[in-house]
């Protein structure tokens, strides 16, 4: 509905909460940043995609958080640092050491043993990431970066294997991905310790405090999946005054990239717009949505979608740079806190 002097547009929100996976998520915060340059913005991160490897504890969505809103990412890649060194992965897979699949750059590796080092002592995930963000958002102080939980949380994959007994086997999701390239028939996805997680410090106070809630176009299944799966979150988001909007990430029955479509059927989830629409839910019903953003070419998906008492809104949504991701999450804001009569 356009403004006309009748209505007033809703003032630009002051605090957003953005639940975010690596990638899709990081790209997204960058254009949530751009949308609203005032605005205090708390990114809850997944943490589920975590990996202890060569002793080095690695949080692959934090960093590439921190490393792409920082201005230290492989742009190219989108995922790592640039001007990446790889002289200590030589000498690791010159002594043989396992395993060889995941690519650890050296300067990626000066934040893993930071990491590895303050966890050894005893400080929380959450304060760790407090002292990585220093550097990487010294110059953003109205973006914080929190994970989940502080709580080891791990998504581990069951695929169907024909060389064991049982004719599956549980891999971590990191090697699922990295190593067998999501190969494999997935039969079911475990997050490994969220039974005993609580949210990390500051996460349901964010929640509850905010003026509007962003769910990023990442993986519904292994990056929104873990965080609302953290118990408390779920909850915090159902009773949150704000507006909890959702951007899709399935465009045109596919997903940007990445390996969602691989892992939806996994936990019987149509792989569409609507299919993950439907996943979330109308927070009217059972689920956490308010709002539902989809690709302008799931627009029959809108209208159907509507009908079943989930507001959805069809426009491009393609993450070419910050300027397009700011216009539809503005849009999306929009749409779920439209212009109020005026007083
Ligand atoms: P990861 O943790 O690095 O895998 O990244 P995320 O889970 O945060 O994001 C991966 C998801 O982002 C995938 O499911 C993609 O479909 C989605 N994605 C990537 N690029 C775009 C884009 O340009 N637009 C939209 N709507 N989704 C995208
Ligand atoms: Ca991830």
């Amino acid at each position: 509905m356009p403004a006309d002097e009748s209505t007033t547009p809703q003032p630009a929100p002051r605090r957003i909460v953005v639940l975010a996976g690596g990638v899709g998520g990081s790209r997204f915060t960058r254009g949530v940043l751009a949308a609203w340059p005032q605005a205090e913005v708390t990114v809850i991160a997944n943490t589920a995609d975590d990996i202890t490897l060569h002793g080095l504890r690695i949080c692959p969505d934090i960093d590439t958080m921190l490393y792409t809103l920082g201005g230290g990412i492989d742009e190219a890649k989108g995922w790592g640092r640039r001007d990446e060194g790889w002289l200590i992965g030589e000498e690791l897979a010159a002594y043989g050491a396992e395993p060889t699949w995941f690519g650890l750059g050296d300067r990626d590796i000066a934040t893993h043993l930071v990491r590895t080092q303050m966890l050894g002592n005893g400080y929380p995930l959450s304060q760790v990431t407090e002292v990585l963000a220093a550097r990487w958002l010294a110059d953003l102080p109205r973006l914080r970066v929190l994970p989940m939980t502080d709580d080891r949380v791990e998504t581990h994959v069951l695929i169907t294997d024909s060389d064991t007994a049982s004719g599956r086997r549980a891999v971590h999701f990191q090697e699922f991905w990295v190593r067998l390239h999501a190969a494999p028939a997935v039969e079911q996805v475990v997050f490994v310790g969220i039974e005993q997680a609580s949210p990390a410090p500051g996460v349901l106070d964010a929640l509850a405090e905010a003026d509007l809630i962003l769910l990023a176009p990442s993986n519904p299944v292994v990056s929104i999946g873990p965080i609302l799966a953290v118990p408390g979150i779920r909850g915090a988001l159902r009773t949150a005054g704000a507006p909890v909007v959702g951007f899709s990430g399935i465009l045109g029955g596919a997903p940007v990239l990445g390996m969602a479509d691989k892992l939806l059927p996994a936990i019987g989830v149509e792989v569409s717009a609507a299919g993950v629409g439907r996943h979330y839910g109308p927070r009217s019903g059972t689920g956490i949505l308010d709002a539902w953003l989809v690709d302008a070419a799931d627009e029959a998906a809108a209208a159907t979608l509507a009908a079943e008492g989930l507001p959805t809104l069809p426009m491009p949504l393609l993450m070419t740079d910050p300027a397009a991701t700011a216009r539809f999450v503005t849009a999306g804001a929009a749409f779920a806190r439209p212009p109020r009569p005026a007083a």
